[in-house]
């Protein structure tokens, strides 16, 4: 079977499901450019745990964590199947493993992407928990753990944003803070060429890094998705952007 290649995507704001834009446009597009998945291990940002989690519910709900936008986005739901045998041999490949929840469900960080994607929710997916006791370092180590799924046929999927500092968020503006675009080059000079101590080390940015993020959530998924691609993957770029100021929707593909 051919080896997959690995991703991460900028999820960026939830109205994204409703909507048709650029972002959406290259979700779709990335799916129908990549070979399918026989399943999909998504790593979120929207499951931040003090711990390795892995999700193996048969028939995993959609999950509405956002508040206050518009109804609309709460009738749609992603009814794709879990896939408790990846997460049952996902697990073992962590040390100690990864403990398996059985009822946790999908959030946004993977179904709004997905929903894209995959609009068929055909394909079977269980996510991974973003383990907020480790360091950068050890993040990175995770992602190497989890390589040979790719031999299988499944997509590693990283969602979270390069650039997600809420606080600053300023709904008028279309484009980045300098501060962001800043934060969000040199990660990208970085990722295309394979230097992954600098996305280890990312505080070496500068003063960028101070604002780039307050929590490493949306940015701890980038650093297993590099340690699954490895350094000598072909990296594409798409949806190369920052939105409201302080977030980045920067995605990338690595291929081997
Ligand atoms: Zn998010």
């Amino acid at each position: 079977m051919e080896k997959m290649p690995v991703l991460f995507v900028g999820h960026g704001s939830p109205t994204n499901i409703i909507e048709d834009n650029p972002f959406t446009e290259g979700w779709q597009q990335i799916a129908k450019e990549i070979p399918t998945p026989t399943s999909i291990l998504c790593i979120s940002a929207h499951w931040y745990t003090g711990g390795q989690l892995v999700s193996q519910a048969e028939k995993p709900e959609t999950i509405y964590d956002f508040y206050g936008f518009p109804q609309e986005l709460y009738e749609i739901s992603y009814p794709a199947p879990g896939a408790p045998a990846l997460a049952q041999q996902a697990a073992p490949l962590f040390t100690p493993p990864a403990m398996l929840d059985s009822i946790r469900g999908l959030d946004h960080g993977a179904w709004s992407v997905l929903h894209f994607m995959y609009p068929n929710a055909d394909i079977p997916v269980c996510q991974l928990s973003v383990n907020n006791l480790l360091l950068p370092q050890q993040s990175y180590q995770m992602g190497q753990l989890l390589a040979p799924l790719r031999q299988q046929g499944t997509l590693l999927l990283g969602s979270g944003n390069i650039v997600h500092n809420l606080g600053l968020v300023n709904w008028q503006l279309n484009g980045g803070y300098p501060w962001a675009d800043e934060f969000d080059d040199y990660a990208k000079q970085a990722i295309v060429t394979g230097q992954h101590s600098k996305l280890v080390n990312y505080q070496q940015a500068g003063a960028s890094a101070q604002k780039a993020f307050v929590t490493k959530d949306h940015y701890d998924p980038l650093l297993y998705v590099l340690g699954a691609a490895g350094t000598t993957s072909k990296v594409r770029v798409f949806n190369d952007a920052r939105v409201l100021g302080s977030i980045s929707m920067t995605s990338y593909l690595f291929e081997d």
